[in-house]
This record gives structure tokens, C-alpha cells and sequence, in this order.
């Protein structure tokens, strides 16, 4: 598929606004409560098939607000290109959030992950790991659709850093440490020749 971005890394061609766009330094759910799981998300089929492979785990850790019943966590499957297996399925929403957000704004499946010391996002959704971030049609890029829809990291006055700063660690784990690298690389480049673009327009 042709794609308007240059730079493509494992894979995924790069939006370079990822180095100039501003976001919060860091989620804080006791302000926002989680407010971007309001509308679930789509899982890879392969993550779905993760996910209620330990349902009786996750029933464990699951509150009062949330929905115990399996059958009514996820939606229909659909085709969708920019997941690996080629098909996408849906959380389902009930209580107005996502049926794995608990009631203190905590993602159930990152939660019992750390309650069994294992790595925080070993059942979390891609697409819930890299948000503010998204893959669309084949590209790291922003998610603006759902970011304008938040009241709290999408005001300016508290986005103090690059979308980039805020998401390293999630980026790191998408790429590798050989891809994060050279998105480092690429990123000094990028912002070099907008820097020396700015220079010639002024002179
Ligand atoms: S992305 Fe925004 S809404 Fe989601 S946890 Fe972070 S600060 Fe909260
Ligand atoms: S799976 Fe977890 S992180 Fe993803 S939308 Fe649902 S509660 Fe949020």
C-alpha cells in the first residue's frame, strides 16, 4: 500500500508529528479516571483469544461495576487490516466504560498481570498500550479522533510534552530496542531539517 509517510521502521511507516505534537507528561487516572477506556477497544483476534483463555482469572480481580458474564465482553469479529491476524474484535462497553475498566479507572487485565508478577501489559490490547498513539492503515501515528474526545489530556495548558516523550516505553515495546534506535535517529533527522526549513523561510 502507498503510504504519504517516508520513514518506516519493523514494519510501520512513521508520522513524524509524533515528534512535535503535544501530550500530558504522564496518565494520571485518579484525574482523568480512564476516561479513554469510556469506549472500549478493538483487540487483535489473537489478543481476544489471550483474554478469555484466563476469563476465570479475570472474573477474580473484576469489581462490583463490571459485567461477569464472558459472552458479553466482546462484539462480533471484523476484518480489519491494520490488526496482525487480520481480524479485529471489539470490548464491549457496559456501565459507560469498557467491561475490563474497573471502578477506580484501572485496566483489569494490566491489573491482575502486576497482581500475579508477571510483565504489566502481557493480556493488555496493543491499541490500549500505544494510545495516545494508533496504528492506522499501516502507520505510527496519533489518534486524534479519540484524543479530542478526552477532557483532560487534550486540554493545552496540560500537554507540557511531545507525544513521543509521553510514549517511549510503549513505542520501545512496539518497535524493539534495534527500531526504537533507529526511530531516535530518525527522529534527530526529522527535527534537524524542520529546524533548518524554519532558517530558510526566515532568511
Ligand atoms: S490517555 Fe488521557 S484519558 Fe487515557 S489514561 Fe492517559 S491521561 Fe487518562
Ligand atoms: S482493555 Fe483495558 S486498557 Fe483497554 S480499553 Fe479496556 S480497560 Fe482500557
Amino acid at each position: 500500500m502507498q503510504n504519504k509517510f517516508e520513514k518506516r521502521i519493523n514494519g510501520f511507516y512513521i508520522d513524524p508529528q509524533i515528534f512535535t505534537a503535544k501530550f500530558v507528561k504522564s496518565c494520571d487516572t485518579c484525574i482523568c479516571s480512564g476516561e479513554c477506556c469510556y469506549y472500549g477497544v478493538y483487540t487483535d483476534k489473537k489478543e481476544y483469544e489471550k483474554i478469555i483463555s484466563v476469563k476465570d482469572r479475570i472474573l477474580k480481580s473484576m469489581d462490583d461495576s463490571q459485567i461477569k458474564d464472558p459472552s458479553k465482553w466482546f462484539e462480533q469479529p471484523e476484518v480489519d487490516p491494520d490488526f496482525e491476524s487480520g481480524i479485529a474484535v471489539g470490548t464491549e462497553v457496559y456501565n459507560g466504560k469498557c467491561v475490563f475498566l474497573d471502578k477506580q479507572g484501572f485496566c483489569t487485565l494490566q491489573k491482575m498481570a502486576i497482581e500475579d508478577g508477571e510483565f504489566k501489559w502481557k493480556y493488555k490490547p496493543l491499541y490500549c498500550i500505544l494510545f495516545p498513539l494508533v496504528i492506522f492503515e499501516g502507520a505510527l501515528t496519533i489518534d486524534d479522533e479519540h484524543i479530542n474526545r478526552m477532557h483532560y489530556c487534550n486540554l493545552m495548558q496540560n500537554q507540557t510534552v511531545t507525544i513521543f516523550e509521553h510514549s517511549k516505553e510503549e513505542i520501545r515495546f512496539l518497535l524493539g530496542e534495534k527500531g526504537f534506535e533507529e526511530l531516535l535517529q530518525y527522529k534527530e533527522d526529522y527535527l534537524n531539517s524542520i529546524k533548518e526549513e524554519k532558517i530558510a523561510i526566515e532568511k
